[in-house]
């Protein structure tokens, strides 16, 4: 993961240790990391703020890919 000043509850997050998963370049394990975003972690809406504070355009946080994340920003969608 990218070294940032995370908050606590992503210590426990179900993305720990799945790097591999999470910053994958094919769709279907980007997709599997969707999945495990919004059906494994309580904490979706607060990653998917952090991630676009931090202007997180890589990987996937808080159940968006790194397009997505990159298309919310553009747009300003998320203020
Ligand atoms: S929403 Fe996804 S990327 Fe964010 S902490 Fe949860 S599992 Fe990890």
């Amino acid at each position: 993961m990218f070294d940032l000043n995370t908050p606590e509850w992503f210590s426990k997050a179900p993305c720990i240790g799945e790097d591999r998963l999470f910053f994958s370049a094919h769709p279907s394990k980007r997709r599997m990391a969707v999945a495990k975003c919004t059906e494994e972690c309580g904490n979706t809406e607060k990653c998917l703020q952090f991630a676009l504070d931090n202007k997180m355009t890589q990987g996937v946080w808080g159940g968006k890919t790194g397009p997505e994340l990159s298309r919310l920003l553009e747009a300003d969608a998320y203020a």
